[in-house]
């Protein structure tokens, strides 16, 4: 079994649909291992996405991702890392497929609704930076 982590952004709690993007988590065989809202600071933002420190786009990443509250998601089932990003589509909404999280909720390359880790070994590294072992169940 695989753990993912799953980042529901400012712009699709802001649009009230947590509830549908957590429903086609569950629907494609997803288990919530763990979820919680919380308001990241600019200290927590900048830590998670340390690793696009030096991307020009960096400073609006933050600002956006303390923007409002996100829903933090330990996504959990077989292939459940790709699987997770799949359901997310492309990161810019307008290449993302029919049918995906980003093409029906997201509106920018930025505001894009949902973050999922890209390997398991970020994913192991990401879900440490949010919950603590007994959370996850
Ligand atoms: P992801 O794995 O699909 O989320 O994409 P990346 O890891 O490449 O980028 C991380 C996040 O940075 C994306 O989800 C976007 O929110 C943001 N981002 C990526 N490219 C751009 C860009 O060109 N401009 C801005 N403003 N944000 C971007």
């Amino acid at each position: 079994m695989e753990q993912t982590l799953s980042i529901i952004k400012p712009d699709a709690v802001a649009k009230n649909v947590v509830g549908q993007i957590l429903a086609r988590f569950e629907n494609a065989g997803l288990r919530i291992a763990a979820t919680k809202k919380i308001q990241l600071s600019r200290t927590d933002a900048e830590a998670f996405y340390a690793v696009h420190a030096e991307r020009p786009f960096f400073g609006e990443l933050v600002e956006f991702m303390i923007s409002g509250p996100v829903v933090v998601t330990v996504l959990e089932g077989e292939n459940a890392m790709a699987k997770n990003r799949e359901l997310m589509g492309a990161t810019s909404p307008k290449e993302a497929a029919a049918g995906t999280i980003r093409a029906d909720f997201a509106e920018s390359i930025d505001a894009n609704a949902v973050h999922g880790s890209d390997s398991l070994e970020n994913a192991a590294v990401e879900i440490n930076f949010f919950f603590a072992q007994r959370e996850i169940v």
